[in-house]
This record gives structure tokens, sequence and C-alpha cells, in this order.
């Protein structure tokens, strides 16, 4: 896709959000019956996400090398994952600690979300097991890929550890590769209509709790949108400065489609496709690193939803009045940055995740029903950062030796 068609449909795509929102607040209605598209929209980068895993990550563990280089690659990705998500929630704490937003606010009624009650009791060692797939093509129609992921690195191994028999087997990973992401380029072209029938049913549909984002949420809402805004303006542009050595602003502009759709589906995952698209083909960063960093960062890496975690928790501690120790912010830390690496990469799965950070430190399960309302708003704001987090990896690992060495 050339620069101009991409910043043609970037435009179409921040037109489309526009129409969408004036949409949604005027002829509320008529989009919901509009949000077929939308839904088509979405299907078609789920179509391809599963093909696209697969062969993107055996294409990058086969075209690594040996397994020195795979395992150095694999560490360095890990730290800068850890250490970006670490600042995310630090920058949380640090915001909810001064704002104090949920002083003074009164309690009120709540029930637990279907979604959250359904989950209690997954313990992190369910997540372990999980990691192993009994069944990959029942892995992948569920749409699991933390699983997927780890056959497909195992697979990705082993096919580079047979040599000549090998080959072809990876000649055809490469090909499918290939394929989706041209895929990708045509599902793009409907971005501005996808994004427009998405956002103007959301709107539609969540009119009545606007209002709850500007009153008794509303310094809530704030305390994580600053902090959301700090480590996307800050944090990530300077890595992506000094070790990325990207010039930022051209990057950002650059998967500014993978930002819009990662705010419209809510998912890093339905997103996944567009986000290598816009890594790999307009900030042309190195395949190797970019097949390798961003499906597992969808997965794993999310900065947005650590910082969330901690702010929600503390929140909710603040609402009941409970003082929290600085001991206990510690396991909030260190709880709101698991459950970030533990949480799916759909829509409202950190939400759902607050149930391991609120039981850590005994906080009320209710908590979660109080902020339940304006969770479809914040959960696109936290995505937008957790994709943005994945970009700016993409590029820092592209730049270390490993990769430069065996370019
Ligand atoms: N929706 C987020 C994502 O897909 C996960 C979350 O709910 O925090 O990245």
């Amino acid at each position: 896709m050339t620069t101009r068609t991409g910043n043609l449909i970037l435009i179409g795509m921040i037109g489309g959000a526009i129409l969408g929102v004036l949409g949604g607040l005027y002829l509320g209605e008529f989009m919901l019956h509009l949000s077929f598209l939308g839904t088509i929209f979405l299907n078609a980068l789920k179509m391809v996400v599963i093909p696209l895993v697969v062969a993107s990550m055996i294409i990058g563990v086969t075209s690594l090398g040996d397994i020195r280089t795979l395992g150095r690659t694999g560490m360095k990705t890990l730290a800068y994952y850890l250490f970006t998500t670490g600042c995310s929630v630090l920058i949380g704490l640090i915001l909810v600690n001064i704002i104090q937003p949920g002083v003074g606010v009164e309690l009120w009624e709540t029930t637990l979300p279907d979604m959250v009650a359904e989950s209690q009791g997954k313990t992190i060692v369910d997540v372990i097991i999980g990691l192993v797939p009994s069944n990959v093509i029942q892995a992948a129609a569920d749409g699991s890929i933390l699983p997927l992921i780890v056959f497909s690195l195992l697979f990705g191994g082993v096919l580079s550890a047979i040599g000549e028999k090998g080959k072809p087997v990876i000649a055809v990973f490469d090909g499918i590769n290939t394929a989706m992401m041209k895929i990708v380029n045509i599902i793009i072209l409907f971005a501005p209509i996808g994004v427009m029938a998405l956002v103007g049913a959301i709107v539609a549909e969540k009119r009545d709790s606007i209002d709850q984002l500007v009153s008794g949420l509303g310094m809530y809402s704030l305390t994580v949108v600053l902090g959301l805004i700090l480590h996307a303006f800050i944090v990530l542009p300077l890595l992506l400065h000094f070790l990325g050595r990207q010039n930022p602003w051209r990057y950002f502009l650059n998967v500014g489609e993978a930002l819009a759709t990662a705010f419209t589906t809510a998912s890093s995952s339905a997103t996944l496709p567009i986000t290598v698209e816009a890594v790999t083909e307009k900030n042309n960063i190195d395949n190797r690193a970019a097949s390798f960093v961003l499906p597992l960062g969808a997965t794993i890496n999310m900065d947005g939803t650590a910082l969330y975690e901690a702010v929600a928790a503390m929140f909710i501690a603040q609402i009941f009045g409970i003082e929290l120790t600085i001991g206990q912010q510690v396991i909030i830390f260190l709880t709101a940055t698991l459950a970030s690496i533990g949480a799916a990469a759909i829509p409202h799965a950190g939400m759902v995740m607050m149930v391991t950070v609120l039981a850590a430190v005994k906080l009320p399960l209710e908590g979660i029903g109080l902020i339940f309302a304006i969770d479809w708003f914040l959960d696109r704001c936290r995505t937008t950062v957790n994709v943005w987090g994945d970009t700016v990896g993409a590029a820092v690992i592209a730049e270390t030796r490993e990769m430069k060495t065996t370019a």
C-alpha cells in the first residue's frame, strides 16, 4: 500500500470516527441498524488473525537462525515487555495516590458483571496450564492465541532444526504469511466504514452512561486517561527514540491506522493484522523482529491494561475507605503486571482480570461493578496504548545486536 493511500485511509478512519460519534449521539436507532457493517469489518480482521499469528511466528522463529539468537532475542523482548509494563503501573500508582479519585465518592448499588462472576476461581496455575494446548485446532477455533504461539514457536524451532526436510514447509508458511498481509491490505480499505459503524453503535448504545464519565467516575477516568497519555507520549517515545532509533512522531503517524483500529475494536488481537502491516510496511521495521514481537506482544504486553488495573484497584480501595499500605501497593504493582500478562487480547479482558488484583489485597469484588459502566470507554483507551507499546517494542528489538548482526 502506498503512503498516500495509507494517509487517505487514516484520514477516512478519523472522519469515520467523528461521523460515528455524531451519528451515535443524534441518530441512535439508525446507527444501531448500521452496526452490521462494523461486525463485518471486525469479522474480516479476526478471520486473518489465526493464520497470520501461526505463519508469522513460524517465519519469525525460523528466520532468526540458531537457537541462541532466538533465546537472546526472546529474553530481550520479555525484558522490554516487563520494563514498559512496570513503568506504566508505576505511573498509574503515582497518579492515583496524588489525585485520589475515589476519596469522598459515595458508594452506589452495583451488581457483579456476568463475565466477571464466571471467571471467579481461576488461578494463575490455570493460566499456565492453558499455555500448552491439548488440541491445536481447538485452540485456533477458540481464538486462544497464547497456546497457538507456544505451538508455533516449537514448530518453527523444530522446522529449522530438521534442515532440508523443513525447508519446503517453511516456504509454505512464508507464502501464507505474505498472502495474509495482502488480505489485510484489502480489509484496510474498508476501515473508514467499519470504524464509523462500530463507533456509531457503541456511542448509540452507551449514550446514557456518558454522563457517568463526567460525574462519579469522572476523576477516576481522568486519572486512567492522564496516566495513559503520560506513558504513551513520554515513556514510549523516549524508548522509541533512544533504543529504537526512530523519529517518534513519524512512527506514531505511520501506525495511526492500527491505533485507530485498537480504539474502535477494543481488541489487540483483532487489531494485530493492521499492526503488523503498519509496522512492517509503513515503518519498514525488520520483518523478523515484527513477526516475533507483535503477536507475542498483542497477547502479553499490555501497558495500558496494567496501568488501568492498578488505578482501578486503588480507586476501589479509596471508595470503600480502605487505606492500603506501601506493602499492599507493591502487591498491586505485581498483580497488576501479572494480570495484564494474563489478560486475553479481547474487549473487557482487563476488567475481568481485576478479580485477581482485588483478591490479592482483599478488596471487595463488588468494586468491579462500580467501574463496569464506563469500561467500554477505558477499554478502548487502554487497548490503544497496549498496541502502541507493541509497535514501539518491534522497533526496539529490531535495533538489537542480534537483529543487526544476523541481517
Ligand atoms: N481489550 C484489551 C486488549 O485487547 C485488554 C483489556 O481489556 O485490557 O488489549
